[in-house]
């Protein structure tokens, strides 16, 4: 099938065109991001194939569909960046790549807290500065504390299980609690969960009732100096408040590899450019904040799993075969 892939780096690139041999399926990279204006380059693609900052808004479906694109396949888990009605009434499929490698985020959530925990990026760059000082890396046992995870579902069940094992008490918020993990987590309400957690990491998707599920009244309910942790979707973060609870040292520690304004931002070399989002660089004025840029999904087995699962994706549509992926109307 003719596929118009959007936004894509050359590690895309790498590991999509290994996965195509055993598909053989004719793609047309493009580095640009899908936007209204961008869309037109799908012409003549049956499939366009999306990642998270891009825009599959009203719009740009329209535009699509003059260009006779049947299927969307998203490159990753969360659609919160599709107007899925839309989609439906055009009659555009969506699948998506419900679970690459959930180790891959878990354990990123587990590195931004050993992290900010033990300082170790104060400590590379004052040793390499030949600063051997301990002053202030002071860090805390992690065994005993309790960590509070909001959304329980493929990824935050692997993350509370890896916090288990490094000897943490478990607290959880899911509209849907998970059966097996109840006999190893308490679940609760999400006040019980931010005045208990020591360590709050975020698991849940981007919707309308998730959106700055972090919000002033939430970092009031937390503990002084918790640490919090979002490796989901930058919408959930009112980043504006977590800014006031750093500044007023209520939250000790803040770990992002989302940002609700990262479209522009994330995934590109801006290192010669001035930022204009004063968020992201206030943000980045803080010691106590460590910022990685959507990379949590980033190892080698999650790329092939993505390459895999959403080049099948394609061909299940191809052949005619019910999407086993399929994100519908009733998921929104
Ligand atoms: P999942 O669908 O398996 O689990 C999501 C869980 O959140 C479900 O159990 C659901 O019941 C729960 N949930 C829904 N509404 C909630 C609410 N209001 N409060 C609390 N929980 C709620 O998804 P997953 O595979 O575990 O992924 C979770 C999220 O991680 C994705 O939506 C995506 O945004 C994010 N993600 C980030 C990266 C990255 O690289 N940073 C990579 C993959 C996924």
């Amino acid at each position: 099938m003719k596929i118009a892939f959007f936004s894509t780096k050359s590690y895309d690139r790498t590991y999509m065109n290994q996965v195509n041999e055993a598909f053989g399926h004719d793609i047309s990279y493009f580095d640009t991001g899908l936007r209204p204006s961008t869309a037109v380059l799908a012409q003549d693609h049956t499939a366009v194939c999306i990642f998270v900052n891009d825009q599959a808004d009203t719009e740009t479906l329209e535009v699509l569909k003059d260009q006779g694109v049947e299927l969307l396949a998203l490159r990753s888990a969360g659609f919160n960046h599709v107007d899925i009605g839309k989609a439906d009434e055009l009659g555009i499929k969506i699948a998506r790549v419900p679970a690459y490698s959930p180790y891959a985020v878990a354990e990123h959530a587990l590195a931004m807290i050993l992290t900010l925990n033990r300082k170790t990026h104060l400590a590379y760059s004052r040793v390499r500065d030949g600063n051997f000082s301990l002053e202030r890396l002071t860090g805390f046992d992690l065994r005993g504390k309790t960590v509070g995870v909001i959304g329980t579902g493929v990824i935050g069940r692997v993350f509370a299980q890896i916090m288990l094992g490094v000897g943490c008490k478990v607290v959880a918020y899911d509209p849907y609690p998970n059966e097996e993990l109840k006999q190893q987590v308490e679940y609760m309400g999400l006040p019980e969960l931010f005045s208990q957690s020591d360590i709050i990491s975020l698991h849940c998707p981007l919707t309308k009732d998730t959106h700055y599920i972090i919000n002033e009244e939430a970092v009031n309910q937390m503990k002084e100096d918790v640490m919090l942790i979002n490796t989901s979707r930058g919408g959930l973060v009112d980043t504006k408040a977590v800014i006031q609870g750093l500044k007023h040292q209520k939250i000790g520690y803040f770990g992002l590899d989302v940002y609700e304004q990262e479209e522009n931002i994330f995934f590109e070399d801006l290192s010669g450019a001035i930022i204009q989002d004063d968020m992201i660089t206030r943000l980045m004025t803080f010691p106590n904040v460590l910022i990685t840029s959507h990379q949590a999904f980033f190892t080698q087995e999650a790329m092939t799993g993505i390459a895999k699962t959403t080049l099948q994706n394609i061909r299940d549509f191809e052949e005619g075969k019910e999407l086993a992926n399929e994100v519908s109307y009733s998921d929104k």
